[in-house]
């Protein structure tokens, strides 16, 4: 089997610029067809990590999909930039190893966590994730879409999450002035003033009043504060017995050591942190209690089931963080229902949304705050839709 041509595209998902997910599909000449994606659909980059994503499928016509942990390290090797790991070049590896994957599974008739050592559970916990934006529903009206600003907003969203049979949520506590206007980050940083201590306090104790103490609570951060302000938040997440602190600052050696000698918060982190050598030191030092590799910038599904396998032998629980369309979902479903040390699974207000509408087979959701892989589904278990990549590209190019 050998690879004939590969395109890849980035969508516009939506009326806004905030979510345009990258995908590549790799085509080979025996007619099987893998779907990828590179993990840089938000934020700032995307349009490098597209243009990595067009330098890397060129490497790969003629090869064997079935080869993917060489053409993974000769990506490494012999690229110049990825040796040092970091998003775009990363991602861009992620999204060719994911399809080289869903070759595989294609290839053999099975899901690919058949693949990875077979699967470890049938159900898999979920969490409501990101509950300060609301949790709003395209599918169906009159669900209410709160932007949390009053402590009874707060409290509003975990009820609507719990009402469906979540036990676990997430919020950020700590984005927004009480008027629901964006923090700038500069007001994040630096010791944060006991007022502003007072107002978070508040949410936290909304919500926990309205929810109890059966439900996990995980606390957000999004790498926005620093160290200082972290531990500050970490005593008061302590207080209200927050399952973990995720993201408390940029991640850094130095910083998270003072952080972690401050606080007895489990701290979850990972979406910016890429391949094994990134991780590493990190476990080394007890720094993270819960990884959150990002399945299509660290490495793609070999390098994930790589971390997540390290962590385990650190004790270190696994949430698997993806940044994209409801293709990556079903990817990072394949590799924790596969691995003992699978914690939890997140699943983002945007996954309800308009922004992963109408680009993939499957737009799969969690019932009852579970989610269960289809069986039935060979490969990743989803794919592109070819009409979203016809009328939805704003970035095209096949390569052969
Ligand atoms: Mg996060």
């Amino acid at each position: 089997m050998k690879i004939t041509k590969v395109d890849v595209f980035r969508l516009k998902a939506c009326d806004w610029d905030s979510n345009q997910p990258i995908g590549c599909r790799i085509f080979t000449d025996n007619g099987l067809v893998g779907h990828g994606e590179a993990g840089l659909a938000y934020g700032q980059g995307g349009t490098g990590g597209w243009g990595a994503l067009c330098d890397l499928a060129k490497m790969v016509i003629g090869k064997d999909p079935l080869d993917i942990e060489m053409i993974w390290e000769t990506f490494r090797k012999t690229t110049f930039w990825a040796m040092s790991p970091g998003p775009v070049m990363y991602a861009a590896m992620s999204a060719i190893d994911i399809a080289l994957w869903d070759i595989k599974g294609k290839y053999f008739n099975v899901p690919v966590y058949v693949l990875l050592g077979g699967k470890f559970r049938t159900k898999l916990r979920t969490y409501a994730s990101q509950l300060q934006y609301g949790w709003g529903n395209d599918y169906e009206e009159n669900n209410p879409h709160i932007w949390c600003k009053t402590p009874e907003d707060y409290a509003h969203n975990a009820r609507l999450a719990v009402d469906e049979g979540f036990d676990s949520l997430k919020f950020d506590f700590f984005d927004r002035h009480a008027d629901g206007s964006r923090m700038a980050y500069w007001e994040e940083t630096g010791i944060i003033p006991n007022a502003e201590l007072d107002r978070v306090e508040r949410i936290m104790k909304a919500v926990r009043d309205e929810v109890g103490y059966e439900v996990d609570i995980i606390m957000e951060n999004h790498s926005r504060i620093d160290a200082l302000g972290a531990v500050q938040l970490a005593q008061l997440a302590e207080k209200y017995r927050m399952m973990a602190f995720e993201e408390p600052n940029p991640p850094t050696i130095t910083s998270l050591e003072y952080i972690a000698s401050h606080t007895r918060i489990p701290l979850a982190n990972g979406e910016r942190i890429f391949s094994r050598w990134g991780f590493m030191d990190y476990f080394k030092r007890n720094l993270i209690q819960l990884a959150q590799p990002d399945l299509a910038n660290t490495g793609g599904i070999t390098e994930t089931k790589k971390i997540c396998d390290m962590a385990h032998a650190f004790d270190v629980g696994v949430q698997v963080h993806t940044a994209g369309s409801p293709l990556v979902t079903n990817a990072a479903l394949q590799v924790e229902c596969c691995i003992p040390n699978f914690v939890i699974h997140e699943h983002h207000v945007c996954n309800r949304q308009i922004t992963s509408m109408g680009l993939t087979k499957y737009n799969d959701q969690p019932v009852n705050g579970y989610f269960e892989i289809d069986d039935s589904r060979v490969g990743i278990g989803n794919e592109w839709l070819p009409e979203a990549i016809e009328n939805k590209s704003i970035l095209y190019k096949m390569i052969e």
